[in-house]
């Protein structure tokens, strides 16, 4: 996709503080983050959201979550993260390209708030 912001940090367009990159998965600092250690894992393949997903991604999706978990610890999130995924415009998706945000090294409060 050629005008998709992440799409363009992957081809080094855009500049990112990179924080992984193989054949098939990119992660990066985000440029705005909500906790001391904010970064975001994404597949190479522009895919809008994890509702364009099918059975043919289901080997790509694994990967993200074997690679979160490890890119987490690696920048020091031993005791833990929160990995978030929003979907469409309904789950508050900002970046149409798929992206798990991993998040800690910080308060963490609850993700849903029951009033
Ligand atoms: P979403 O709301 O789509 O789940 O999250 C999009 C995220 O992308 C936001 O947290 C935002 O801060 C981040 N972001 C948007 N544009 C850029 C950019 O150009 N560079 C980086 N590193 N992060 C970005
Ligand atoms: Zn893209």
């Amino acid at each position: 996709m050629s005008d998709c912001i992440f799409c363009k940090i992957v081809r080094g367009e855009i500049p990112c503080r990179k924080v992984y990159e193989d054949d098939e998965l990119f992660a990066f600092h985000d440029i705005h983050p909500v906790a001391p250690v904010h970064f975001m894992l994404i597949p190479k393949l522009h895919l809008a959201s994890l509702q364009e997903v099918n059975g043919s991604h289901a080997v790509l999706l694994g990967k993200m979550l074997v690679l979160a978990a490890q890119l987490a610890t690696e920048q020091g999130l031993d005791d833990g993260f929160r990995t978030v995924i929003n979907t469409g415009r309904g789950g508050g998706q900002e970046v149409f390209h798929l992206h798990i945000h991993i998040i800690g090294g910080g308060h963490i409060s609850p993700m849903v708030r029951r009033e």
